[in-house]
């Protein structure tokens, strides 16, 4: 295979006009006569429709295409290529299309389709083969899903349903175990690391260049790992690309939020199997903002007007869970002295001091009765409300570094 050695692969950087041309007509000739399958790739500055977009790679399974948007620019997509990114008989492999989207519509008018994204289908793949992907670096807290008396529970509950997605990077170690392409895809994001902005950088170098033909030679190799997973279902994986592609693109604003943009897949992208559609939706999330069924959100919060979907209540629940953690890195060491503000802040995350309780409790750590606080919290709290917080909390570490006896649980 060509793509074994990404440094050998054939490949045309494109920056000047009359090259664009002369590309453009062979990318073309290349898509008649072999109906080929494309691989596309953006890079740039915060990629989004706010953030530069300098870089496109499009590729054939024998030719990659690097195009320079921030020489070119907008002819670039008037010269031929948006018509190819338009056409939705022209099937493209993308790896997580979101942004790259956002940026082609938002700031060059080209309407990204025929989009078939590998992030999806690797979700889709892990799903049937659940020992492939690994799990170690999900959070500790439990997401198992609870069934009441047998039966499958409320929407909102079952929070097993919320699932990571991989990047791109992660994929290639795990799936395609090639330590060329990995090599490649780390010393990109170390140059990343180092230089925010090493994406407007001109010349490019030829670190950068081996990284746009690795990225879109690896989509091949993936897809042809992966592609039999969903076999008779590729509407399936249509219907969600779809969706996917049109996820920032369609919004009227964008947050750039921790709800927007996340390490889980949202909710209703991939139709259930068997199916290509989704259950009606009604109802908005006050966070993501996108609708859902009622039945997404607890009776409570409905009630109360705040009502979050699954996946943000969980970007919420790691949120917590980091600052939490961050502090009791930075309590312990001095335990008894800091208990008290380490408690403090332990309650005051977990948002308790909006309840009665709270508010006890809160009073006591502040006239420095640390111990009477945490006392408190075990002995008189419901142990509903223990879980969640020792949950957080993390409460074997908490209570093993305070030694305290965990009776009430
Ligand atoms: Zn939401």
């Amino acid at each position: 295979m060509a793509c074994e050695n990404a440094t050998d692969y054939d490949y045309r950087l494109v920056d000047g006009d009359t090259g664009l041309q002369d590309a453009i007509s062979e990318l073309k000739r290349k898509i008649a006569e072999r109906n080929t399958l494309l691989a596309v790739d953006c890079e740039g500055d915060s990629l989004s429709r706010e953030g530069a977009l300098t870089i496109i790679t499009v590729a054939t399974e024998e030719k990659v295409y690097i195009f320079d948007v921030l020489k070119l620019g907008q002819l670039i997509f008037s010269s031929g290529l948006g018509e190819i990114l338009e056409d939705n008989s022209r099937k493209k492999l993308m790896f997580d299309c979101r942004q790259d989207s956002d940026a082609l519509w938002h700031q060059f008018k080209v309407k990204l389709s025929g989009v078939f994204d590998l992030q999806l289908l690797e979700v889709i793949y892990r799903r049937e083969n659940p020992s492939s992907g690994s799990t170690a670096n999900t959070p500790q807290f439990s997401t198992k899903n609870k069934l009441r008396g047998g039966r499958r529970s409320r929407r909102s509950q079952r929070i097993d349903e919320v699932e990571r997605i991989y990047g791109f990077g992660r994929c290639i170690e795990l799936y395609l175990q090639d330590e060329k392409l990995i090599k490649i895809k780390e010393k990109g994001k170390e140059l990343l690391k180092e230089d925010k902005e090493v994406w407007t950088k001109r010349p490019l170098t030829d670190e950068l260049i081996q990284y746009c033909i690795v990225d879109t030679m690896a989509m091949f190799r993936l897809n042809n790992k992966m592609k039999d997973v969903n076999g008779g279902e590729q509407a399936r994986l249509r219907v969600a690309s779809e969706k996917y592609v049109d996820l920032y693109r369609g919004k009227t604003e964008r947050s750039f939020d921790e709800y927007e943009t996340n390490a889980y897949l949202p909710l209703d992208i991939i139709p259930d199997k068997g199916t290509l559609d989704f259950p009606a939706a009604n109802t908005a999330c006050t966070r993501c903002h996108r609708r859902f069924p009622r039945e997404e959100f607890s009776v409570t919060q409905l009630g109360k007007g705040e009502q979050k979907c699954r996946v943000c209540k969980e970007v919420k629940r790691l949120k917590m869970y980091k600052i939490t953690e961050k502090i009791i890195g930075n309590a312990l060491p001095a335990k008894k002295k800091n208990m008290s503000t380490f408690l403090k802040a332990c309650l005051t995350t977990h948002g308790f001091m909006a309840t009665k309780l709270g508010r006890i409790l809160t009073l006591l750590m502040m006239t420095g009765k640390a111990s009477y606080a945490i006392h408190g919290l075990l002995y008189m709290a419901t142990p509903r409300v223990v879980a969640m917080t020792c949950n957080l909390i993390q409460k074997t570490l908490i209570l093993q570094s305070l030694q305290i006896p965990f009776r009430r649980l």
